[in-house]
């Protein structure tokens, strides 16, 4: 499954066998693999540094039995340290709230949030059987607000009319009373990003957090995101304070290490992936998987 990390480890390590427990030095080498394995999966470096922390701890001093080959064991604990950090399996949406339930959607521009904003409201729609409204926020891109409209209408799914002039904390205030008035269960707002983050783009975000009082708050990431991950995660954390995390294009070839990245330095749970561009392209996340494909 790891071939790589095992063969790499297992070289190192195998010809210990039954010579009783890891040494610091034996854990030191194998460690080195183990820093070289995450970097290559794009996992940030202060994480990086705190995960194999965490690993020389367990491993060091840990009894080398005959069943099973020193490599393997401590790829073993690699492996259980990355699901641990990874976080819990079958986090999902939370909506328990009075109707209309808010979501707000923040992240950077291209980061994939209108489509992800579509592809939750869709499933929401048909899965769950809400009645769900979407409004874009996007007030910079005038493109945005149609965009997120011509999703509704592939989805079926409610927008909010577009009313030009309007600020984004006006358009967040009528979105939530549009959906009480229409009897909506939830609505879902998808805010504008930037191509980096900026003091104007946390103001925004935090003003429309106090008008909109959304029950969850998601940032939309790209999973391709490398150094840059823990940067994004911790700036929309601390202003913002969100409540989950999306990872988007887990389709491509990248090996996700942005989730070990975010979920770390955040503590806050990855909620849902998105594995393409169809608005059905949306999976439930699991930290067994992508800890497998991290370790390559
Ligand atoms: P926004 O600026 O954050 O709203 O980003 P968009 O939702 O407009 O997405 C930017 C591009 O990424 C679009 O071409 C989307 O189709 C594409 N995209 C979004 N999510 C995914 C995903 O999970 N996989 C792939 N392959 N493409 C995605």
């Amino acid at each position: 499954m790891f071939d790589n990390l095992q063969e790499r480890l297992g070289s190192i390590l195998n010809g210990l066998t039954g010579r009783g427990a890891l040494s610091d030095k034996d854990v030191q080498a194998a460690l080195r693999e183990v820093r070289r394995a995450l970097l290559e999966a794009d996992v940030a470096l202060e994480v990086v540094r705190d995960f194999t922390d965490r690993v020389r701890e367990k491993a060091v001093g840990a009894e080398i039995v005959k069943s099973i080959k020193p490599g393997q064991m401590v790829v073993k604990i690699v492996h259980d340290e990355l699901v641990s950090m990874l976080g819990s399996e079958g986090v999902t949406l939370d909506l328990n709230a009075p109707a209309p339930v808010v979501i707000m959607m923040v992240g950077l521009q291209g980061s994939g949030k209108t489509t992800t904003t579509g592809k939750i409201a869709s499933r929401l729609t048909k899965r769950d059987k809400k009645k769900v409204l979407m409004a874009s926020l996007d007030t910079r891109r005038p493109a945005a607000q149609e965009q997120l409209k011509q999703l509704g209408e592939q989805t079926g799914v409610d927008t909010l009319p577009i009313i030009p002039g309007q600020s984004p904390t006006d358009i967040a205030s009528r979105a939530v009373q549009a959906a009480r008035l229409g009897g909506h269960d939830v609505v879902i707002l998808d805010t504008a990003g930037r191509t980096h983050i900026d003091e104007p783009l946390m103001v925004e975000m935090a003003t429309i957090k106090t008008k909109a009082n959304p029950h969850e708050i998601l940032l939309v990431a790209d999973a391709l995101t490398g150094q840059d991950a823990v940067n994004l995660a911790r700036n929309f954390d601390e202003r913002v304070g969100i409540t989950g995390l999306v990872l988007t294009r887990m389709d491509g070839d990248g090996r996700g290490g942005a989730a070990l990245s975010m979920r770390a330095v955040t503590g806050k749970p990855i909620k849902l992936i998105g594995v393409g561009e169809k608005m059905d392209a949306l999976e439930e996340f699991h930290p067994r998987r992508v800890a497998d494909r991290i370790l390559g």
